[in-house]
């Protein structure tokens, strides 16, 4: 099991070298997809083998050139790698116009590192009329049709319904992870969980899937410390991967993260794609009515704190440790409210800044410790 674990930390911290090696075992081309609603499926059926784009360990330097210092960390991320060339080992890139940062990207991306293939979708913010769905099926099947001349391969229903299937058997598994977390808080370190999420959108689903079954088999067997924590869920965190070390002091101070619905995490997989009917009109459904709520979807008959005060309940959690990603519109928009709905129903809660930079950790230390002192 150690081995397997070091072999996820090895890729989600140097993806470039994790991605360039089973790039050249498989030839396959590799596609960049944007976080958080690009179907997967679709690229994968299409011959080709997508990744979710990923924050770099790396300070912004030449991207700072091309983007704005106030954009969120992912998306100078990303920029930075693309002009640093780093992103070279992506045979292309596909970007959605959802919030306003992720938007720019195809434009700085063409005009100064353009992939070989670069593709934008078109997904709708609003939800909740049957506009919205024709519009999208309508965005999928360009999608399909452009992936198809990028790969040189038709792309049927079988090997649609095959790819929805094989990403529905690992968001079981991660699932399976999930409820040996909760049973047993601290069994999986919240970094550990983290890294296993994040090396299955970096690496095939064919195999992450028997890393997952490994860990699934040998996790339980680990010896947990008996010292009582206090069960606290994480929320938000919209595309990117939190900072370890953030994660590690949310540990050290006395807490267990037993749950979480950031989107490298729970938000991934929570929900499957239907596999019967129409594989096109299932990946828009999952989209427009099996996700946890997403503040880049305008949806009022699913609001987000609603949510979150329903399943901070069903986990039996303390309290919640919002993560909001410095810079992310969308989830700043939404956050007031989501805070307000979560005090009326008496959850503590507390805001920890998500930033690309090095943070003083101290300063969050002191929170942590008064949030825990509190939520006791
Ligand atoms: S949703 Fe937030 S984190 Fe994601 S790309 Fe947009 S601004 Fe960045």
């Amino acid at each position: 099991m150690e081995q397997t674990l070091n072999q996820i930390f090895n890729l989600v911290t140097d993806p470039y070298t994790g991605i360039a090696a089973w790039k050249e075992r498989l030839q396959k081309k590799v596609v960049g997809c944007m976080p958080m609603h690009l179907p997967e499926e679709l690229v994968h059926a299409a011959g080709l083998q997508p990744v979710v784009l990923w924050r770099s360990n790396e300070p912004v330097t030449l991207g700072h050139a091309h983007v704005y210092t106030f954009n969120c960390g992912l998306t100078r991320s990303v920029v930075d790698d693309a002009v640093k060339g780093k992103l070279a080992v992506l045979d292309g890139i596909i970007t959605y116009d959802l919030c306003l940062q992720a938007r720019e990207l195809p434009f700085i991306i063409n005009r100064n590192a353009p992939p070989a293939y670069l593709e934008t979708v078109y997904i709708p913010g609003p939800v909740t009329a049957p506009v919205y769905k024709d519009f999208l099926l309508e965005n999928f099947r360009n999608l399909k049709a452009s992936l198809e001349k990028f790969s040189g391969q038709t792309m049927t229903q079988d090997a649609l319904r095959q790819s929805i299937a094989l990403y529905n058997r690992q968001r079981g598994l991660l699932r399976q992870l999930y409820a040996l977390r909760r049973q047993t808080p601290g069994l999986i370190r919240a970094k550990e969980m983290l890294a296993i999420v994040q090396s299955g959108m970096l690496m095939p689903k064919e195999e992450h899937i028997p890393l997952l079954e490994n860990l699934i088999a040998e996790l339980p067997k680990r010896t947990v410390s008996s010292g009582k924590k206090a069960r606290v869920v994480l929320s938000g965190c919209m595309c990117q991967t939190p900072r370890f070390d953030l994660l590690d002091l949310i540990e050290e101070e006395g807490m267990a993260v037993i749950d979480d619905e950031i989107y490298v995490g729970g938000r991934y997989f929570f929900h499957d794609v239907a596999e019967t009917g129409d594989p096109l009109e299932a990946l828009a459904e999952r989209y427009l009515n099996r996700t946890i709520p997403c503040p880049t979807k305008v949806d009022w008959t699913n609001h987000w704190g609603d949510y979150l005060v329903d399943w901070v309940g069903q986990q039996k959690a303390q309290g919640v440790v919002t993560l909001l990603v410095k810079f992310c519109p969308p989830h700043l928009c939404y956050y007031p409210d989501v805070k307000k709905r979560l005090a009326n129903a008496n959850i503590p809660e507390v805001m920890l800044e998500v930033e690309h930079e090095v943070v003083s950790l101290e300063q969050v230390r002191t929170r942590l410790q008064a949030f825990v002192e509190e939520i006791r």
